[in-house]
């Protein structure tokens, strides 16, 4: 039975990846931090037979002790502080977290295996936000990054000491800049689910409008649940290499709203948005649009869905669940 190790496993990407490689027939282990953390419940309801471990990223020891207890065959180093926004209020711990941690975790990996780091296969989430002020459209692997955040700055330091553990040390560490991917269980700051819980409460009568920042902003949005598959068949491969996981579509904020909006049938969504200059960036990544060639060619991986069903799921699943009685 293959064993892999997982940080974030609390998160939105954790539990579907979990959920994946528990099907797959993997032992699975995830790093908490603390005890009897509350946000494990919905990961544990989801896969019971998940081994929980304690430790922080920011605790060398407590990384190499998760490891000897876990001795994975497969490390997906998810964990980081993940909302560009409030990267700008923790700048510091955004950085001691989302970059030197990733440090902190290889470094364990090299005590945890003796220096024979190639024997632990590494997934690093690297992220789209590096790309920020971008050089070329669509981006790829070779597209030079030009981060616009804490977040982007932190991620861009974790993306280049995974490779730089694989040229010095022989790691078989591999960086997927995964683009922005979604799902109901997405945290409700990023602004798909604000919009798509917004909606859903504007159409229950909770609420009249969402207050937003830019909506001119353009992304490429995926589905989260497609892009889990996307790290586990990047640590199947015979070498270890960086991919970029992107649907190659890019659609604004605008769109976003249209096609929430409409799937709870009002037709004009100017009256339900406030523009709130305090949710204006500092700086902000304009366009994002992904070119994940290589990833299909060699990983023989595409994701599934379009965009406006993406939405429309998540309205739904809103829906459902702010109807649901309060005792289920
Ligand atoms: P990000 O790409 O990781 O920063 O993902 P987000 O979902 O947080 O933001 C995507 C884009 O939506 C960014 O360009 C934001 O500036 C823009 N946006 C506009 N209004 C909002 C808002 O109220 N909340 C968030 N999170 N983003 C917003």
């Amino acid at each position: 039975m293959p064993r892999a190790l997982i940080t974030g496993i609390t998160g939105q990407d954790g539990r579907y990846l979990a959920e994946f490689l528990a099907a797959k027939g993997y032992e699975v282990f995830g790093l908490v931090r603390g005890q009897n953390n509350p946000r494990a419940r919905p990961v544990l309801e989801a896969v019971p037979s998940v081994r929980l471990l304690s430790g922080d990223l920011r605790d060398l020891p407590s990384l190499v002790g998760a490891l000897d207890a876990a001795r994975p065959d497969e490390v997906y180093n998810l964990a980081a502080i993940s909302f560009v926004g409030m990267s700008w209020r923790q700048a510091e711990l955004t950085s001691e977290i989302t970059g030197l941690g990733v440090l902190r975790m290889l470094e364990a990996l090299r005590i945890h295996t003796r220096d024979d780091l190639a024997r632990v296969r590494f997934y690093q989430a690297s992220s789209s936000e590096m790309f920020g002020k971008v050089r070329e459209v669509p981006q790829n692997e070779t597209t030079p990054f030009h981060p616009r955040s804490p977040y982007g700055v932190a991620k861009t330091f974790g993306h280049y000491i995974t490779v730089n553990y694989r040229e010095s040390y022989g790691a078989y560490a591999c960086s997927g800049i995964l683009f922005n991917h979604e799902s109901p269980r997405r945290g409700h700051e990023f602004v798909t689910r604000k919009v798509t819980r917004g909606a859903a409460r504007i159409a229950l009568g909770l609420q009249d409008t969402i207050a937003l920042g830019n909506v001119d902003a353009r992304r490429d949005w995926g589905f989260a649940g497609d892009y889990v598959e996307a790290m586990w068949l990047m640590l199947q491969q015979d070498e270890p290499h960086d991919y970029v996981i992107a649907t190659g579509e890019t659609h604004t904020v605008r769109d976003l709203l249209d096609i929430a909006f409409r799937r709870v049938g009002i037709d004009d969504w100017e009256p339900h948005v406030r523009r709130e200059p305090r949710l204006i960036r500092p700086a902000e990544v304009d366009l994002l649009v992904g070119d994940s060639t290589l990833a299909r060619e060699r990983l023989g991986w595409k994701p599934r869905g379009g965009f406006p069903d993406l939405i429309e799921m998540m309205v739904d699943a809103d829906l459902a669940d702010l109807t649901r009685p309060a005792h289920d």
